[in-house]
């Protein structure tokens, strides 16, 4: 554990650099690892010797950005995967199969809603959706004797709700299963959810943490607290016969559950990043806390901006007091929530679309988190296929704009908006 504060640890946890080594955090652009004697290799690939004998399982580029994202979270471990849809892939099949039940919130990530509502019915793992802001007792009556997980997002993209951690963690281990929380939007800048009762964090790293949308990543970090002996989780408290035997809660302890994931699924499903992006996740996190404050901020301004203009309808962002989520982003994320805000322009779909059309510093992109500003319209992009009345349904309505604050002068993203605003 760091002793560190966690700005210090943005910029240099998981690499000292030994006397006359690179400063910088090298890449190692190699698959593979020389060993002088094939005892030793035989040693790694039974887990009775720690150390790197194949990318797929383990490089170490990617082992500093493992170790400074578990340092940002104050996890006791971490495994870097190829995208944020790899890291929610890997996180629950860790610990559920044919059979199993999950819980998450309807409003969590598109990409993390397809795969647990279409993918993973396919592989037997069913999944309860449920509202973000539901009562205790109601969440009581979505557990069934075989749910071994709950899914939730610390902050929802892109409807930016902001569910109550502790108790989803309460709920949770009621009955005996761990509470994985997706904290891509929040970042552990802004909100750190093992210290709310979280057991699992992941992240798509291609958003905050890289900064500056050059590499696609994820990461799951494990908090380390969660008791896998209670009976539910065999995979980890009985012999894997993959490694002669090993019982993964004996051996690794505390870390049982992402040694686990990296070296039985990670091995077999083979989401492993590239040791390159792995050194541009590096340079992205040493100015993590930099940025995010920056984001913030303007974002909050541009906010209060688009709330007191006469051709907006409406503005969601969860920093501002008038929001239904403000007391929760208090409570979980008081420093500042993200950069991303969505608003509503009178006029509806025509109208959002014409604005979109007249901004010249925010650039349409399908992308959100990044060092430049960016805008999208879901209804004419990414939820095309959905009908106005299907659009209102899913929270989305055809008047709505999802606009990614970016760290330009906040005064020149204003006036892109206000120019915009001014021809439609
Ligand atoms: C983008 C995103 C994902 C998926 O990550 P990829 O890196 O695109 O695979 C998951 N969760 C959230 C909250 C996201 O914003």
């Amino acid at each position: 554990m760091s002793q560190y504060k966690i700005n210090t640890n943005c910029v240099q946890a998981g690499y000292t650099p030994g006397n006359g080594e690179p400063r910088v955090t090298p890449i190692v652009q190699s698959t593979t690892y020389r060993y002088t004697s094939g005892e030793e290799v035989g040693k790694l690939f039974d887990l009775e010797k720690d150390g790197f004998f194949y990318t797929r399982l383990g490089n170490p580029t990617s082992a500093v950005v493992e170790e400074r994202i578990a340092a940002l979270e104050g996890g006791v471990g971490a495994l870097y995967t190829s995208s944020g849809q790899a890291a929610s892939t890997l996180a629950v099949l860790n610990i559920c199969g044919a059979g199993d039940h999950i819980i998450a919130c309807n409003a969590i990530y598109g990409g993390t809603f397809n795969l647990f509502g279409v993918t993973f019915p396919k592989l037997g793992i069913d999944t309860t959706f449920v509202q973000t802001d539901i009562s205790p007792e109601e969440l009581e009556t979505k557990f069934q004797e075989n749910t071994k997980a709950v899914f939730i997002e610390s902050l929802t993209n892109p409807a930016l709700e902001i569910p109550d951690i502790e108790m989803y963690a309460a709920a949770a281990h009621a009955h005996g299963v761990p509470l994985i929380v997706d904290n891509t939007f929040a970042t552990p800048i802004n909100c750190r959810p093992f210290e709310f009762g979280a057991d699992i964090v992941v992240h798509s790293t291609s958003k905050y943490m890289d900064g500056h949308a050059v590499a696609l990543g994820g990461v799951i970090v494990d908090g380390g607290k969660f008791d896998w002996n209670n009976g539910k989780y065999p995979g980890l408290s009985t012999p894997d016969d993959s490694y002669h035997g090993i019982v993964y809660t004996e051996t690794f302890g505390p870390a049982a559950y992402i040694t686990k994931a990296r070296v039985q699924l990670m091995r077999d499903l083979g989401v492993t990043p590239s040791p390159n992006n792995a050194f541009l996740l590096s340079i992205g996190l040493e100015t993590l806390h930099l940025r995010v404050e920056r984001h913030c901020e303007n974002a909050k301004k541009v906010a209060e901006y688009l709330n007191g203009h006469d051709k907006i309808a409406w503005v969601n962002y969860p920093s501002m007091k008038e929001n239904k989520y403000y007391n929760m982003a208090q409570k979980y994320m008081p420093n500042g929530t993200c950069g991303v805000i969505s608003f509503g322009v009178k006029g509806g779909r025509q109208a959002a679309m014409d604005l979109m059309d007249h901004l010249k510093l925010a650039a349409i992109v399908v992308h959100v988190a990044d060092s430049r500003t960016g805008v999208l319209h879901p209804a004419s992009t990414t939820h095309r296929q959905l009908s106005d009345e299907q659009l209102v349904a899913a929270g989305i309505g055809p008047e709505l704009i999802r606009f990614s604050v970016g760290i330009e002068d906040v005064e020149d993203i204003i006036a892109d908006l206000s120019q915009a605003l001014e021809q439609i």
